[in-house]
């Protein structure tokens, strides 16, 4: 399998015009999250009032897998409850770090099982979960940077 058939029509869209990218103001937590084998770099913002992630945004750069995965990660979680972006984050890893030949549900996933095919390619993996890392990073309030490494 060539790396480029994980370029589904999903991943493309969103890694040329990704969705929520950009800050978000004064208040908001934020993380940086980096993936050096790679070179990923994102920053994400979130805006959480009491249990549910009112706005998220992130910008970086990054490869295509990164960039798409941040941006169907702002599209799942906003508007979500803390405790239900958590669960969809071990949803989402378990899909994306399970053997290829394992049988997978995705249903619980949404748009996020583009990205299910980065489990052929260990490096990729990386890459799509980045976002999510530094997610957990923001919402944690943590300072210090993310990395995959
Ligand atoms: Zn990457």
């Amino acid at each position: 399998m060539d790396v480029r058939e994980l370029y589904q029509e999903v991943i493309l869209d969103h890694s040329r015009r990704p969705r929520n990218f950009g800050t978000l103001g004064s208040g908001a937590r934020q993380a940086e999250g980096a993936n050096p084998l790679c070179g990923d770099q994102l920053t994400v913002y979130l805006q959480v009032e009491g249990d549910v992630i009112r706005d998220v945004r992130f910008e970086g750069s990054g490869c295509a897998i990164s960039t798409a995965s941040a941006s169907l990660m702002t599209e799942a979680v906003k508007g979500k409850k803390v405790a239900d972006t958590l669960e969809l984050f071990e949803q989402f890893h378990d899909v994306v770090t399970s053997a290829p030949a394992d049988d997978i549900t995705t249903a619980g996933i949404g748009k996020l099982a583009a990205l299910a095919g980065v489990r052929e390619f260990p490096m990729r993996v990386k890459c799509a979960s980045l976002a999510w890392h530094t997610l957990r990073a923001a919402l944690d309030d943590r300072s210090d940077r993310v990395s995959t490494e």
